[in-house]
């Protein structure tokens, strides 16, 4: 291990505290046979742990090709291990649900910041049997996740996450038990999957990032631009449903998002 040189591109900071990947094994809660899958390897530590709590498969995607010499011999001697190396967006939805046979995975990943909404949404968007997925990111984006209508930090990916199911932070996470150590600190959210969740899912999620789209101005404007319609029209569609035009995105609860969604379809907006 001493020998490898950690690529700042990759994002790689590793874990290695016992303690810690046993809690986040316990965070994603995954036992019995179930399958998982791991993002972003590394060294195989939290791979290993994940391995070790069930008897399922524990597929982990790596993008990282020199690691592999560093994974044979972490995961040494456990047969419920597959690595594949490939950057986790362009693993095509189809091939990664074959890997599992088409049955139901929990996800657990400890990743790159850069690229943590993206995977976010990549996981939720495509539709994939997923029952949870528990995973590290940089403390005020997992603040920002979490938060409560009406507060700072309440904005479209709160929203939207919350539309798939139900999240909650677990732990925060210094940033001194990472190797190398990284300039911020974590937090490890956990969102349940919703599997009964609403049909009309993306275009509630289109209405969303149009009205956070410009955080200062009001709903009212923002839906102007996204929609390109009138002054009038906006300020008719939201006061049907009883939203102050002048407000601010952060204003609106979930269930107020969905009724906008259902306003702006009946006026054939989208
Ligand atoms: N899970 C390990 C490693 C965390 S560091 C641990 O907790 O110690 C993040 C890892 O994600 C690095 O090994 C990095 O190479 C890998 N990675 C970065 N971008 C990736 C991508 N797009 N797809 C898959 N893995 C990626």
């Amino acid at each position: 291990m001493e020998k490898f040189n950690f690529k700042k591109k990759f994002g790689q900071n590793f874990l290695t505290d016992t303690n810690l990947l046993k809690a986040i094994v316990g965070d994603a809660d995954v036992k019995g046979n179930e399958n998982v899958l791991e993002i972003g390897a590394g060294a195989g530590t939290l791979t290993r742990e994940l391995a070790k709590s069930t008897s399922g498969k524990v597929l982990s995607v790596e993008i990282d090709k020199t690691l592999q010499p560093i994974l044979n011999e972490n995961l040494k001697g456990l047969s419920n291990v597959e690595v594949v190396f490939d950057d986790i967006l362009k693993v095509k939805p189809a091939e990664l649900c074959a890997k599992f046979d088409n049955k139901p995975f929990k996800v657990v990943a400890n990743l790159p910041y850069y690229i943590s909404t993206p995977i976010i949404f990549y996981l939720i968007e495509n539709d994939l049997p997923i029952e949870s997925i528990t995973i590290m990111l940089q403390k005020e984006l997992a603040d920002r996740i979490v938060a409560k209508v009406g507060t700072k930090d309440y904005g479209g990916i709160s929203v939207i996450l919350g539309l798939y199911g139900e999240i909650k932070k677990t732990r925060d996470v210094p940033r001194t038990l990472f190797t190398p150590r990284p300039n911020v600190d974590s937090s490890i959210i956990t969102i349940l999957i919703n599997h009964n969740r609403r049909n009309d899912i993306k275009d509630i999620s289109k209405v969303v990032k149009s009205c956070f789209a410009m955080r200062r101005k009001t709903l009212a404007n923002n839906i102007m631009q996204a929609f390109k319609i009138s002054r009038e029209q906006a300020n008719e569609i939201l006061e049907s449903i009883k939203i102050e035009p002048n407000a601010r995105a952060e204003t609106l609860d979930k269930d107020k998002f969905v009724l906008l969604t259902q306003k702006i379809r009946e006026n054939k907006l989208i």
